[in-house]
């Protein structure tokens, strides 16, 4: 693929080629079709089966176009990853030969053996079987790799009782729900819009290690993360040395990523370098949620193929390396309306300018009361690693709204005078806002949650998760307050009075989730759990909040989630973290038990028979150095044998536990066995620093990080 040239082929010839996208429905679809397929979308009308069989018929010839032999209905389990289940479109007919087939059912519905993916027990509870049914609003597309090439179509995936088996299903219903209650709030506001949809961009971090290096980490390979390594002294500034090297084989995988992406109609728009070395950014432009949900898994996908074919492995895990930063997704979120206005973006007219600030008080006080949900849909074990460990960011949620916008807020409540954009008083409905900092230099990048001039950016997203769920409780929690308020305006004589009550009531009780200082800061720990904020420190701590009743209350009013379904998915969501720890205890037991003590067998060896014959050779040397380095290797190979024993008798303790408890197991890993790999891990990564280079069984932080 190092062929790639822009001039031969334009961007603009390959954009999108991929995908079956509204161009390509436009040309391809009867327009009476066609505009049935836009009213589905619109979520007016139901799909029928006549449409769907003559979307079908055009979707199969754009395919085989395309040397497609198969299609799959392509959806999003509750590990976070993607599943496919392929399928070819052939049919062999009585004479011996074929035709290639693809119904209008096939398009609408599939039945995945769904046995395989995790739901928590629910189709034990209600129905053997699931079934994926196509997401009309996110576009068809084809992959082409070693395989062939397969026609992808986006689905949901639904038990036949109607319970979401996915992270598709409830984010297409929160965004349902966000939608609907935004409206009615517009709607006091006189607007013209029919629909309201969020829209989301994901900035997406990682990192890129060559791949010969990789293969020989058994840990990266299989954890995702380096369980056993530790930064050199002087590694960071290493940076700019090897700059230039690390830059090239980058910016080639950059090249051929955009070109996938592409391709596939994703836009990816901004590259850059990140902070850690070796780390990088990837973000496209945003678009409704439920498509930028599916483009950033089928991304993360593209990243990895592409990264193999290079020679490397593109790592999406959380925190690869200790010492150096980790890697989150930051979600950029905002509602949209049909007639393209940006409801964050506080308009050029007073009407615009008061219904922003009911906006904004809706996400504040949404964010404030639904805190703790909002941090446990960024949960996950690799998260585990920056948010409330020893690494920024924090655990705690809050806002950054900047000083200017919070001082405004703060001033109304008070009744004190705020200037406007004219220098008059504000008077809410009648005057202008002043002009608000847009993406300043110095904008806060420490907030978890920090507005951004006309969207909000929810930071502690991690990386290698889907986005889904964390907006899905955005959406929902955001719904719930959109709907108290639309009552209110609803029902109002004088809206602008009720829009001032809004902004007061608001503020005066949740203002304490409004935070614009340094966020990273110790200081702010402290000053956050004066003011009641709630951190919730480890995953394991977290995936209760979602069967509390303030959750369950939630989810279910809104219909979003029931019960049995936050109940199945706290299930999955211990045992995905179980078992993610249990793959990195078991790699450090590899490592420690075949590679470290062994290589530092050989090394105390060699020091030993050194000493000995250079006592033989000069009988009364002293050898302080060499015996004192004898007994630290000796010791840390000691401390590092008995930790691995403990571990592995905690381990299978922990093995024994009742499957049910599946809380219980997990509070078990947290607490136990990754207590225990900690200290594991010291003891490697003491013997790491004082063994010959030569002699140390793995490639090193040195050799991941800088040399690409
Ligand atoms: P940054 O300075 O954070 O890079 P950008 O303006 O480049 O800011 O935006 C970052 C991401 O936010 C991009 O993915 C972009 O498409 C997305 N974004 C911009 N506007 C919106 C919006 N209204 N809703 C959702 N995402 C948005
Ligand atoms: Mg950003």
């Amino acid at each position: 693929m190092n062929t790639i040239d822009f001039i031969k082929t334009p961007v603009n010839e390959i954009y999108g080629c991929n995908s079956f996208n509204d161009i390509v429905m436009r040309e391809r679809l009867p327009k009476s079709i066609y505009k049935e397929v836009k009213k589905v979308q619109k979520g007016t009308v139901a799909l029928t089966q006549d449409v769907a069989e003559v979307v079908a018929y055009a979707m199969k010839d754009w395919a085989i176009e395309k040397g497609a032999t198969h299609f799959t209905h392509w959806f999003q389990p509750l590990t976070g990853l993607t599943a496919e289940k392929h399928d070819s479109f052939i049919s062999p007919t009585p004479e011996g030969g074929v035709i290639m087939e693809f119904s209008g059912k096939e398009l609408i519905k599939g039945e995945p053996d769904a046995s395989s993916f995790p739901s928590g027990g629910l189709r034990v509870t209600f129905e053997a079987r699931g079934y994926t049914a196509w997401d009309v609003n996110s576009p068809a597309f084809v992959v082409e790799d070693i395989s062939g090439v397969t026609l992808y179509i986006p689905t949901a995936f639904i038990s036949y009782t109607g319970e979401a088996l996915d992270k598709k299903v409830p984010l297409l219903r929160s965004m349902d729900v966000v939608g609907k209650h935004a409206l009615r709030i517009l709607k006091t506001f006189g607007s013209d819009a029919e629909q309201v949809t969020t829209t989301v961009g994901a900035e997406q971090e990682y990192f890129l290690v060559d791949k010969e290096l990789a293969d020989e980490r058994p840990d990266l390979l299989l954890a995702g993360r380096t369980v056993f390594g530790t930064m050199p002294a002087k590694g960071q500034e290493m940076d700019d040395h090897y700059f230039g090297s690390i830059k090239e084989r980058a910016a080639t995988f950059m090249k051929e990523l955009n070109y996938e992406l592409w391709k596939l109609g994703i836009s990816a728009k901004t590259q850059h370098n990140e902070v850690a070395p070796n780390q990088f950014e990837i973000a496209p432009i945003f678009e409704s949620a439920n498509a930028a949900a599916d483009k950033n898994q089928l991304t993360m996908n593209v990243m990895k193929k592409v990264a193999t074919r290079q020679n490397m492995v593109c790592l999406l895990h959380e925190k690869p390396f200790s010492g150096v930063n980790g890697s989150g997704k930051h979600n950029n979120w905002s509602l949209s309306t049909d007639t393209g206005v940006n409801l964050l973006e506080p308009g050029e007219n007073p009407q615009d300018n008061a219904q922003f600030l009911v906006f904004l008080m809706a996400i504040i006080k949404a964010v404030d009361i639904y805190a703790p949900l909002l941090r446990t849909s960024a949960a996950n074990s690799g998260n585990d690693h920056r948010l409330g460990a020893n690494e920024a960011p924090p655990a705690i949620i809050s806002i950054f709204l900047g000083d200017q916008l919070s001082g405004i807020l703060e001033s109304l409540t008070k009744d004190e005078k705020v200037p406007t954009a004219t220098g008059e008083e504000l008077e809410i409905g009648f005057t202008l806002l002043p002009k608000l900092p847009k993406d300043l230099t110095d904008r806060n990048r420490t907030s978890p949650f920090a507005f951004t001039g006309n969207k909000f950016e929810f930071r502690m997203v991690p990386s290698s998760g889907s986005i889904a769920t964390p907006n899905t409780v955005l959406n929902t929690a955001v719904a719930s307050v959109l709907d108290e308020f639309a009552g209110l305006l609803e029902s109002s004589s004088d809206i602008n009075k009720t829009i001032t009550d809004i902004v007061k009531e608001t503020y005066k009780h949740h203002s304490k989730v409004i935070f614009n200082g340094n966020g990273y800061s110790d200081d702010w720990i402290a000053e956050a759990e004066s003011r009641g904020l709630a951190n919730i420190t480890s995953t394991v701590a977290a995936i209760p909040e979602y069967t509390k009743p303030y959750s369950v209350e939630l989810f279910e009013k809104y219909n979003i989630l029931s019960r049995a379904e936050l109940e199945s998915r706290s299930y999955v969501y211990f045992e995905r973290y179980s078992q993610q720890i249990n793959i990195e205890a078991n790699m450090m037991l590899e490592m420690a038990d075949r590679h470290i003590l062994p290589a530092a067998a050989t090394y105390i060896t060699e020091l030993s028979s050194t000493i000995i014959s250079a006592r033989e050779a000069s009988p009364g040397i002293q050898m302080n150095a060499l015996e004192a380095t004898l007994n630290e290797v000796n010791n840390s190979a000691g401390g590092l044998h008995t930790a691995s024993a403990e571990l592995k008798s905690i381990l299978e303790k922990v093995r024994d536990m009742d499957e049910e408890e599946s809380q219980e197991i997990a509070e078990a890993y947290r607490d136990e066995v990754f207590a225990k790999m900690e200290e594991l891990r010291l003891h490697g990564d003491k013997l790491e620093t004082m063994m010959p280079a030569e002699l140390w069984p793995f490639p090193t932080y040195m050799d991941l990080l800088f040399r690409l």
